[in-house]
Formats: structure tokens, sequence, C-alpha cells
């Protein structure tokens, strides 16, 4: 490792490697990518879309020059839709579904021309949704991802008080600490949740939930305040859930306590600084899973500097859960693979308690032993679900899996507690996360008023 802590790269270098791999559209090509669309009506696109976002209606207002308008289509559907136009998969999303890709091999470019409207209005500083008046009641919302911030936009413009609990210092979760750099930095997120804040909204940001009483008053954190659950729960007329996964999953091997072994997401966090010379960087850096959180980190790895980056994986290539683009981004990135080839022990030297390299066996029926030399393992197997939390509330019951149970209008088997995102389906897209916050703002609603209503993209529940 470069003394463990450095990229060799210099800086013009990284931002080059870091720059944005969709860059936004000049208003020449939104115009022609605009009018290329054929405003279907029934549009396929919308309905692959998870928050249902009205796409031909946004496009032909990019046609007709309201972006204002084309923004509040967007926003309307979708509060973290800036986002959602950089980080969608939208290759199996709504691009996936466009007519055009069938008659013309070349879908519209759905994300690029909503990331040009939403730009419009996050640049302008302009806002497009205002608070209700205040009809006196609370939610508190635990989580400041997507989820958690769609659900506090649409519960504001019904007229809630929402106060947001969120334990880091910036508010977005993966949105603001998760997405690859050259997808998205966190400028983009933190403006969503600034117009999010705008409608009056509170971000209690340092503050950690914990399951009661005790642990509120015995694990005092620095800078961290510490509340416990039952409390916001008395606080509020209801409460979302939105606390997605927790930490990486262990590999369950020798090593993994080594100095260089790295938890993906946490690597992917200190990329989000961008202060590019105090991350920790390998020479040489194994990356072990196959999810797209794997391709972010072993991506990001190699434009930061590291020399060679290798994914290791114990299934075939078919079996990686990254989607197909990302693999083949890896794969120009410069990213060698390793499949069926499980780790055994992470080595270290004898002088020295760093990682210098891995023991694997191979998976294909051999069952040969080797070992790679590396200096950095960084791990990307998937996260653990929030167990822990929940055992301290009784009334919410999990799935054996660690899934919330949750139903249609994502209240959950306490009539006061409504969940959604990642710690309900496990681990999904932003888009989806975000889609359940407006139907848990509905859910909300409607268990505490009389009064009946949507938004776009949602259905209303019987
Ligand atoms: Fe336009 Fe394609 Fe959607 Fe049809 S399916 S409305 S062509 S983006």
């Amino acid at each position: 490792m470069n003394n463990g802590y450095c990229t060799p790269l210099d800086i013009t270098q990284i931002e080059e490697n870091f720059a944005e791999i969709h860059p936004a559209m000049s208003p020449a090509e939104a115009g022609v990518e605009a009018n290329r669309c054929l405003y279907c009506y029934d549009a396929p696109c919308m309905h692959a879309c998870p928050t249902h976002i009205d796409i031909p209606s946004f496009i032909k207002k990019i046609a007709s020059g309201n972006l204002t308008g084309s923004a509040r289509v967007i926003f309307d559907a979708n509060p973290i839709g800036a986002t959602c136009a950089r980080v969608c998969p939208v290759d199996v999303l709504c691009e996936g579904a466009c007519v055009e890709k069938t008659l013309l091999k070349k879908p519209i470019e759905i994300g690029r021309l909503q990331r040009y409207a939403t730009d419009h209005v996050l640049l302008s500083d302009r806002q497009l949704f205002d608070k209700r008046e205040s009809n006196g009641k609370s939610v508190g919302i635990v989580g400041s991802g997507p989820a958690g911030l769609s659900c506090a936009m649409y519960l504001a413009r019904l007229g809630y008080d929402v106060t947001v609990y969120e334990q880091r210092e910036r508010a977005g979760g993966l949105d603001t600490y998760g997405m690859a750099e050259y997808k998205m930095s966190q400028s983009v997120s933190l403006a969503e949740v600034e117009q999010i804040a705008k409608m009056g909204v509170k971000f209690l940001l340092n503050t950690m939930i914990v399951g009661t009483k005790d642990e509120s008053k015995n694990g005092e954190l620095q800078d961290m305040q510490m509340v416990a659950f039952e409390e916001i729960k008395a606080w509020h007329d209801a409460v979302f859930l939105a606390i997605g996964l927790g930490a990486t999953n262990g590999l369950g091997i020798q090593g993994e306590d080594l100095t260089g072994v790295y938890d993906a997401l946490e690597f992917i966090e200190q990329i989000k600084t961008r202060d590019w010379r105090s991350i920790p960087l390998g020479e040489t850096v194994v990356v072990i899973g196959a999810g797209n959180t794997a391709i972010d980190a072993a991506t990001q790895a190699k434009r930061l500097g590291a020399e060679k980056v290798t994914l290791v994986y114990r299934r075939k290539e078919k079996d990686a859960s990254a989607y197909e683009y990302e693999l083949e981004l890896a794969k120009k990135d410069g990213i060698e693979f390793l499949w069926q080839a499980a780790p055994l022990e992470i080595l270290s030297d004898e002088s020295s308690s760093s990682v210098a390299g891995l023991r694997c066996e191979r998976t294909d029926g051999s069952r040969e032993v080797f070992d790679m030399s590396c200096d950095m393992v960084i791990k990307a197997i998937g996260q653990h679900k929030q167990f822990s939390f929940f055992q301290n509330i009784a009334q919410v019951e999990v799935d054996e899996t660690g899934r919330v149970f949750v139903e249609e209008n994502m209240r959950t088997t306490d009539a006061k507690i409504f969940a959604g995102g990642d710690c309900v389906n496990g681990g999904a897209e932003a888009v989806d996360a975000a889609q359940m916050g407006k139907l848990a703002a509905i859910g909300i609603h409607h268990s505490l008023s009389d009064e009946r209503i949507a938004f776009a993209g949602s259905a209303i529940p019987k």
C-alpha cells in the first residue's frame, strides 16, 4: 500500500477520473432529444418508473421550453428526481421500456432529460411546493435517506409538522454518502434536502435513535445526541421508519481485522469527501463481492489511482447481482475479475499487521487453494439487516430475513408506526425507496384524517 494512505495520482488527474459519467445536456441537445419522444399514450416508460413520473408530460414541457413546469411534473411524483436522474438504472427501468428502443434501437435519454429539467430548478433555487397550513399534527421520521426525504416532502405538503432524525452530520442517507462520485456529487442530494427543509421540515442531525431509554442514557457518543425510540413515538402522532440497512456483512474469515481491510460503504463514503489525499488506497486492491456496491468500490479505487483492482466472486459472472452495464463499466475501467473463487483467509506480512494477500479456494469443483498478493481488501458482500434495532420495538414485526413487515399503506404491525425503503425491501434502488416514502405519507394521512388523497404516481389505497 502507498504507505496505506494516498493516491499516486495528481489531483487534476483524479478530478478528471471522477468527472460525471453522464454529463449535463446543452439546451440544443435537450431540445433535439425531447422532440424525438413520441409522447406515447399509456407510456410504457411511465409504467416502468417505480414512482410513475409522467415522463411524456415532462419531456413535452422541455420541448416547449417550460423547464420549471417540467421539473414540477418530476418532483411531484419523485421528491428526489434530480438524484434519480443520475443514479437510476434507466437501462432496466424507463429507458429499457421506451418504445423508441424497439422502433429505432435507441431509447429516448430520459435520465439525462430529467436531469436537465431538475437542474434548472435546483440551480435557480426555485421552490416548487409549499407546506400546507399546519394541521396541528406531527410526524417523526427516523432516517433521512430517499424514503425519509420523500415521506417528509409529501407530509409537509399535507400540513404536518415533520421532524427528521438523522445520525449523520448531513442529511440524505445513501444519496449523500453512498453514490459513486462519477455518477453524482453530494451537492445534488444536499440541494434536494434543502428544498425539503425550505418547506418547513426540521432536520435533527447527529441524532441517533436507540431502542430504549437506558441505551440513550448510557451510550454517550461524541457529538451525538441519543434519543430513545419510545420518546419519539410519544412525541409524534405517527412515526415513519426509514432506517435502511446496517454495516457491510463480515466475511467470517481470519485476517478480517488487519490494517488495510475496508467496508465498501465506508470506502465510498470517504470518496464523497473529495479529500483525495486522505483516502486510504492500496496499490493492489481486491474487492470481494459482485453487486453494484462492489462495482462502485472497484471502479472508484481504480479511478483514485490503484494500480490493479481485482473483483473476487465465488460464483460465475452470470450469477453476479450487479447490472450488466455496471459490469461493462468495470471492464472498461480495467478491473480484473476472478470468478468462482471464495476467500479463505486474509494474509499479512510476518512483520506487520497489514494486509499482504488473500488466500482463496476455487469453487469450480477443483477446490484448488491459491494465494494472491494484495495490500488492500474491500468487503462488499451485502449489508446487515437492523435486527438489533427492532428487538427493542416489540410491536413491529420483522420477518425471518430481518425485513420489516408492512401492509400496502406501509403501516407496520404497530398502528402508529410506518416503515419503508431498504429496511422493508431488503435493499433496492433509491427510486423504490422514494415511492415507499410517498405511499407511507398517504398511509399516515389516511390514518390521521378523514381526507382521502393521492399524489402523482400513487394509487389511491382502497
Ligand atoms: Fe417518449 Fe419513449 Fe416514453 Fe414513448 S416510451 S413517451 S417515446 S420516452
